[in-house]
């Protein structure tokens, strides 16, 4: 993700100011190890998801959505009930459990769950499928940092984007970025109007009357939190970059002139990650641009990263960075956003140093130059303090420092071959801070607690490192 630079300097207090709390779940059939200190109330334990077949059919005219979410899991302990997290806004008229008819509720203690009773208890160890059917008008959240995700409607269609709660507007899901599975999609939309999901187009597109069915494939492991079907008007560009990767990019013809320059980067900038950090995790690379003006940040959605206008060259780069950092190697639990965040944006002046613009060096420094009590510094990268502030600008900036810093203090020739190492034994995982920083003491040889505890987790301006 990254926002205006106007919020992160705190023209969007306004928005701040209607942070809600968080209430800390109860629910006794979800035992605690899922639950996230962040956000409480998402996802569930009990069982891992393998794969999520999703039939969706929106007509942005009407703004109606009708769903039929089939999701194959594999059972951690004896089920005699699960939950799946789900917004209420849409109505569940049905679920089966491997064929047979299961007495569900979305009238779960958590406030959005979908609580799914199967005819039998799900044995410990048995993969089951459960398939769920629904309808309604999805309706975007308001997350604590006043800012919103989810399903967001625009002039056109809809743009998808779900960090870090959106994903169960639209829908039933684990919504949990440690159970990342693999997604098909089958997309019905209007004549006109073309549905962007994430991974590979599968096939045509398919005709019937005044509709159009498009079937994306999604083959490598997505948490819930970097999937999207975003639909509207669209003009679409595709190719495969230099390197050799796919891409797909997409604009709305609102932006498509005013995107042109920075989107024809994006294959070179795949290409110099994958030199940077190693292959690429995914079937292919690109971009979406629509005009969503109302929601204020881009999203790296896997392999789709979205665009809410035309963005500049360092934000297309921090998205695609991601596809790294954030997509393949994800973090575990919110508070550890900087694994993320810190990293994507680091990316992104690598790329501006690799392009003989501005150096890594010279952003940290005109950063560091910065008062000591500015939103540059605070709150510290690795302990935010809440969901409220996981996003703040001090998680990016100060957290990409913490990077630049690391860099100078290890050397180029340590420093880069540490981070290919991280990426090589991360791909496709979960991580937290705590696990970098070990890691990246082991590989140098040497102490860095000091060094990270200065600019991870102490509060104010670092000052001696
Ligand atoms: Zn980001």
């Amino acid at each position: 993700m990254r926002a205006s630079m106007l919020r992160w300097a705190g023209v969007g207090l306004g928005l701040v100011a209607l942070a809600s709390s968080v209430t800390p779940a109860t629910a006794a059939t979800t035992p605690s190890a899922a639950r996230d200190p962040y956000f409480p109330r998402q996802g569930n334990a009990g069982y891992d998801v393998a794969h999520y077949g999703l039939t969706l059919r929106y007509d942005p005219g009407t703004r109606h959505l009708t769903a039929r979410a089939a999701i194959t899991a594999t059972a951690t302990t004896r089920l005699r009930a699960f939950h799946l997290d789900f917004r209420r806004t849409l109505r569940v008229s049905r679920v089966t459990v491997d064929g047979h008819g299961a007495t569900f509720t979305q009238r779960g203690t958590h406030g959005h769950d979908l609580v799914v009773t199967p005819a039998a208890p799900v044995r410990k160890g048995d993969r089951f499928r459960t398939v769920v059917r629904y309808a309604g008008r999805p309706q975007a959240v308001t997350d604590p940092d006043g800012s919103i995700d989810g399903w967001v409607e625009t002039e056109d269609g809809a743009f998808v984007v779900g960090e870090p709660q959106g994903a169960p507007t639209w829908f039933p899901c684990n919504d949990t970025p440690r159970d990342k599975a693999r997604y098909d999609f089958r997309v019905t939309v209007p004549a006109g109007i073309t549905a962007i999901a994430n991974g590979e187009l599968v096939g045509r597109i398919i005709r019937h009357g005044d509709w159009r069915t498009f079937r994306w494939h999604s083959g490598k492991p997505m948490a819930t939190y970097l999937a999207t079907v975003t639909t509207g008007v669209f003009r679409v560009r595709t190719g495969t970059t230099p390197g050799g990767i796919l891409y797909y990019i997409a604009t709305d013809p609102k932006v498509t002139a005013a995107s042109r320059d920075v989107l024809r980067k994006v294959p070179a900038m795949t290409d110099y990650f994958v030199g940077l950090f190693g292959p690429y995790p995914f079937g292919s690379t690109g971009a979406v641009v629509d005009h969503a003006p109302k929601v204020g940040y881009a999203l790296e959605n896997q392999t789709k990263p979205l665009f809410d206008s035309p963005p500049d060259e360092l934000t297309v780069s921090h998205e695609l960075a991601h596809m790294w950092f954030g997509d393949s190697v994800t973090l575990k639990r919110w508070r550890d956003i900087w694994v993320n965040e810190g990293f994507a944006e680091f990316s992104a002046w690598m790329w501006s140093e690799h392009t003989g613009q501005k150096s890594a060096q010279a952003y940290f420094d005109r950063y560091y130059a910065k008062k000591a009590d500015s939103w540059v510094f605070s709150p510290p990268p690795a302990d935010p303090g809440g969901p409220a502030d996981m996003f703040d600008g001090s998680v990016y900036e100060r957290g990409a420092m913490t990077l630049q810093a690391l860099r100078v203090k290890l050397g180029d020739d340590t420093f880069f071959p540490m981070l290919r190492a991280w990426y090589a034994a991360h791909t496709y995982g979960n991580v937290t801070v705590p696990e970098f920083t070990a890691f990246a003491s082991a590989y140098a040889g040497r102490d860095l607690s000091a060094f990270f505890q200065t600019w991870l987790y102490d509060a104010g301006k670092p000052t001696t490192w």
